[in-house]
């Protein structure tokens, strides 16, 4: 439950129409009221966001009535929700063309810093089909010569926020990338995976030419039913991200022990660069250092082969061989103006070693 207090420190933004002037008269225009305001989370976090009501300034003006608004305003959010367009497809671009989990996402969310809950992802998730959908049959039928040449390939998957919850069934034209269906369903049974995915892809007449999903029994039994003998194939990016689990598991903890060993040991040596004159030869030096190390810090990774933790150990190593490097050739000598407050800057990259 969010507090008030919680919307204390957040930014706001205010939208005002793009013409300044009466289109009628040409009098300047003039603020009225809020039209509406509300909190949002967008990509950039989350704002207090208000759109702003002009009018002409010309009493005598025949269009003083008109009340101008933004138009950007209108266009940040569908309407209701208090989540950003920019939100929504990012999140439908990260599940569906990146293939990431609900908790990948979840995990990538929290990285900016954005309040989004899991429940609150499988609803985006769900806008984001429905704002696909929208412009599907339009789709369907641009492509319509070619799946009557072609026929269909279909790749279905199955995706469950927690335990007891709502399941959502997509499934979708593997080699256009189109979505075909998108619905949610109160229960993984076959029949109903049947008679709301599967029948409606049927209803549109094209010839099915193969099926590719995860090895769930009741997909597979549910496609038997609707279309039997059609060629079924596992999923690939399934079975490598299942097969893969271990090793991306085991790779995420050496990430996060490598991440907390290493910024436990940056934070002090920021501390003394950001004390210390910019404009020193050494600290503009180990100041890019400590920024590669912080950015190394930041990999993150995807299942099933981009692994963050072995990234991370490559990129340390090759931080640590370049200051060596330096090190040796004496790059960054002693401190210029060398005082008792301050440490010379080769104990510094020392630290930065150990
Ligand atoms: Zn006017």
């Amino acid at each position: 439950m969010r507090k008030a207090k919680d919307n204390e420190n957040v930014p706001k933004r205010y939208y005002r129409p793009l013409i300044t002037t009466c289109p009628r008269c040409g009098a300047p225009l003039r603020r009225r009221w809020t039209l509406w305001d509300k909190y949002l989370v967008t990509l950039e976090g989350r704002l207090h966001v208000f759109s702003l009501g002009y009018s002409c300034s010309r009493a005598r003006c025949p269009h003083a009535q008109v009340i101008y608004r933004s138009v950007e305003a209108e266009q940040l959010s569908p309407k209701g929700s208090s989540f950003g367009y920019d939100l929504i497809v990012q999140i439908g671009g990260w599940r569906f063309w990146d293939h990431r989990t609900l908790d990948e996402i979840a995990t990538l969310l929290e990285a900016k810093h954005l309040p989004v809950s899991r429940r609150h992802i499988l609803n985006l998730i769900g806008d984001f089909l429905a704002l696909l959908r929208a412009a599907q049959p339009a789709k369907i039928e641009a492509q319509r010569a070619y799946l009557n040449r072609q026929g269909l390939v279909i790749s279905l998957d199955g995706l469950a926020p927690e335990q007891g919850n709502e399941l959502l069934f997509v499934a979708r034209e593997a080699n256009l990338d189109l979505t075909l269906v998108a619905e949610t369903l109160y229960s993984s049974r076959a029949d109903l995976i049947s008679q709301h995915v599967l029948e409606p892809i049927k209803a549109l007449g094209f010839r099915i030419r193969a099926v590719v999903s995860d090895a769930d029994k009741n997909i597979r039994r549910a496609v038997q039913t609707s279309w039997p003998g059609c060629p079924h194939q596992a999923c690939q990016v399934h079975c490598l991200c299942e097969a893969g689990q271990p090793i991306f598991d085991t790779d995420r903890a050496m990430k996060t022990d490598l991440r907390r060993d290493i910024r436990a040991k940056l934070r002090p040596i920021s501390r003394r660069l950001s004390q210390s004159l910019p404009d020193d030869p050494p600290v503009a030096v180990l100041t890019d250092y400590s920024e590669a190390l912080r950015d190394a810090l930041r990999a993150e990774g995807l299942s099933p082969f981009k692994l963050a933790g072995l990234q991370l150990y490559d990129e340390l190593q090759q931080l640590e061989t370049s200051l060596r490097r330096c090190q040796k050739k004496g790059g960054i000598p002693f401190w210029p103006r060398c005082s008792t407050s301050r440490l010379p800057a080769n104990a510094m990259q020392s630290n930065m070693l150990n």
